[in-house]
């Protein structure tokens, strides 16, 4: 077992609950994963990174963090992962449908292919589709349950990120909210976290983004900068049962961008 320790008992947050967590082993579901481990849960991470994913359940407890390959946009690998959950710690409360690409960045939509396109909606949409519905699968028997999607910014404003991303975002808004009505019947909440730019591999990669940049970036909310652990925060949140009463909620973390009017703003800038 690597440092890590989780907190004492009276501050844990998710003790005894079991969270699967997509694209657990990189940047926003790498730092939600050690954040939920450290609150007490059994944390499954489902990721294609599999030594990378492997490495993070080293550093974490190898007793209460396991590693499944899984790529979400195949029904398999998520029927698989969930039951990895079932079998190997009884039960699953936590889902988290947070495996999720940009795609290539091409704003023109001329520039844009129906293969790129259909493969970003294929990972972001269905893969948060496909964990939602077997998720649901055993937590509906269980009669509860928390599902929470990483959607973005991009899910409730245009123009942020290029047309597919930006569309499977909008998607996964909806997605939330019909599955929130539906499954609010079985006691399950289903809810968003939907970060602005974190710099995680992601924003490294589609925005050619390095620390430099990213700290040029436009903010609304001056002096800070959106990290991951920030957004893991925020799961941690709609995980626990300290948003017990919370569904069909999606939990924008952008410093008040998207409430912002650059074409009319009477306060100085
Ligand atoms: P990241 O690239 O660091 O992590 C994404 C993870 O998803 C990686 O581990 C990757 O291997 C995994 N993944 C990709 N395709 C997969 C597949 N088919 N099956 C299983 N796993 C797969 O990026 P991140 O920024 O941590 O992104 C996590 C989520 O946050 C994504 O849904 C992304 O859209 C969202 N998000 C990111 C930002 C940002 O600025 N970084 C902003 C808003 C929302």
């Amino acid at each position: 077992m690597g440092s890590f320790s989780v907190l004492p008992p009276e501050a844990r947050r998710l003790e005894g609950k079991v969270a699967l967590i997509t694209g657990g082993a990189s940047g926003i579901g790498a730092s939600t994963a050690r954040l939920f481990s450290k609150h007490g849960a059994k944390v499954i991470i489902a990721d294609v990174q599999d030594e990378l994913g492997h490495s993070i359940c080293k550093e974490l407890n190898p007793q209460s963090t396991t590693f499944v390959h899984c790529d979400v946009s195949k029904e398999t690998d998520m029927e698989n992962a969930v039951n990895h959950a079932v079998s190997t710690y009884g039960k699953l409360d936590i889902m988290h449908n947070n495996a999720g690409i940009s795609g290539e960045i091409k704003y023109n939509i001329l520039d844009n292919t129906q293969a790129d396109f259909e493969h970003v909606l294929r990972i972001n949409v269905v893969g948060a589709f496909l964990g939602t519905k077997h998720a649901a699968r055993v937590m509906i028997p269980a009669r509860k349950g928390s599902i929470i999607n990483t959607a973005s910014v991009c899910s409730i404003i245009g123009a942020v990120g290029p047309h597919a991303y930006t569309s499977s975002k909008h998607a996964m808004d909806g997605l939330m909210k019909n599955t929130a009505v539906e499954l609010g019947h079985f006691g399950i909440r289903v809810n968003n976290v939907s970060p602005y730019i974190v710099l995680t591999q992601m924003a490294k990669d589609g925005m050619n983004l390095d620390e430099d940049g990213a700290s040029r970036l436009y903010s609304n909310l001056k002096g800070k900068f959106l990290m991951p652990e920030d957004v893991a925060d925020a799961a941690l949140f709609l995980a626990s049962d300290d948003s017990k009463y919370v569904s069909g909620h999606n939990l924008v973390l952008d410093g008040g961008f998207n409430v912002v009017n650059s074409g009319f703003c009477m306060y100085p800038q």
